[in-house]
């Protein structure tokens, strides 16, 4: 009889991975979101940990092939928020019981590195939360700069391992090759909580390329791991299919539900206490069940939207997405009912990667 235990646990190899990926059976399937579910219970608890998204400015100087917030797109409307907006949105999160806030942007140096310092420091001072950024490549001056004004963790994406895939939809800037992985080795030197993933689903992601993202994730050791469906937005090249990476269609990865869950699951089991999201991308795709689905799967993390409507309308990364017109207590009540709906408890405190079994029975 196949044996669970055996086959799922951190010492999982990438074909095992693969086939994993590959699997269609949902009698199969269900062993997988046990083990998932399993892994993260005794590992992580049943918190559930909130984490404020703040979207502080859809500028961007780079050309990602997938991206809304690219450059070359003429059509979106940009915003960058002043200090008071953001701080002002920090009190918020802090109000709605959350201990984390997420300051995301496209990689826009109209944020001067100083200014959000500024910023990350009056957050340190007034409220009791981590701080997380998600503001691309900055130089490593930069990153330096934020840590020691007091930011505890960085979110980077590596997108995809496959490096001449990674090249065609993610260009270089001018006299600088982009390596997301020598970043986020840096901003682990630097003290942060660091944070990979990828997009699921990329024109041209294989399957094996996706076990290997996942081995990556393992040899990363990363304390959190943000993955969602890769969703075509019709302003960008590889929405449109202008862009089309060569791969045989048996071998291409479906930009899938189910897909997604297979990696939260996967991600749990190779990284049984690190902090995984079940992401907006993923609700996108099943407005009604996606969040509890992928917190059932494996998850521990929900990112509500704290960011003003009136800015979250243009931080259109890809179209549909979910919660965008929600205000952030409306996000909060309704992401509270989708949780104790599970019989999950709301996560106290910030939330950080711990490093210890808190649940072996
Ligand atoms: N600029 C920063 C960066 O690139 O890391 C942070 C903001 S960026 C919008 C955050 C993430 O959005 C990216 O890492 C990427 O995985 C995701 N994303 C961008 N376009 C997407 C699309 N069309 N479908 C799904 N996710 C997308
Ligand atoms: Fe800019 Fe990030 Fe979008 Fe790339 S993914 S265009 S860096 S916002």
């Amino acid at each position: 009889m196949f044996n669970v235990n055996a086959m799922l646990d951190e010492n999982i190899t990438i074909t095992e991975i693969e086939s994993w990926l590959r699997q269609e059976n949902a009698a199969e399937l269900e062993k997988l979101w046990a083990a998932a579910d399993r892994v993260r219970r005794e590992n992580v608890g049943d918190e559930v940990h909130l984490r404020g998204l703040i979207e502080i400015s859809n500028y961007c100087v780079r050309s990602c092939a997938y991206c809304g917030l690219r450059k070359e797109n003429k059509q979106l409307d940009r915003y960058r928020m002043s200090a008071e907006e953001v701080i002002e949105c920090a009190h918020k999160a802090h109000k709605l019981g959350y201990g984390t806030v997420v300051m995301q942007a496209g990689e826009d140096y109209g944020i001067r590195a100083q200014w959000l310092a500024d910023i990350i420091k009056t957050i340190k001072n007034e409220l009791p939360l981590a701080v997380t950024l998600s503001m691309g490549e900055r130089p490593q001056e930069d990153l330096c700069l934020w840590r020691k004004a007091g930011a505890d963790r960085y979110l980077l994406r590596f997108e995809t391992s496959d490096l001449k895939l990674y090249k065609l939809i993610h260009p270089d800037l001018a006299n600088k090759t982009s390596d997301r992985f020598a970043i986020l080795k840096f901003l682990r030197e630097l003290g942060y909580e660091v944070g990979g993933g990828v997009m699921i689903g990329i024109p041209g992601q294989s399957c094996a390329s996706l076990a290997n993202d996942i081995d990556m994730f393992r040899k990363c050791d990363f304390d959190m791991i943000g993955s969602g469906p890769f969703i075509p937005n019709l302003l960008t090249p590889l929405g449109t299919g202008e862009l089309k990476p060569d791969i045989a269609p048996a071998d291409q990865v479906p930009a899938t539900e189910l897909m997604c869950y297979k990696v939260v699951a996967l991600a749990r089991i190779v990284c049984p206490q690190a902090n995984i999201p079940s992401t907006t991308a993923l609700a996108t795709l099943n407005k009604e069940t996606g969040r509890e689905l992928g917190l059932s799967r494996g998850a521990n993390v929900v990112m509500p939207n704290c960011t003003p409507l009136k800015y979250r309308v243009k931080y259109e990364i890809y179209p549909g997405k979910a919660c965008i017109n929600e205000t952030a207590e409306q996000c909060q009540m309704c992401l509270a009912g989708r949780i104790y709906s599970i019989a999950r408890t709301i996560g106290k405190g910030q939330g950080g990667r711990i490093r210890t079994r808190i649940n072996a029975d």
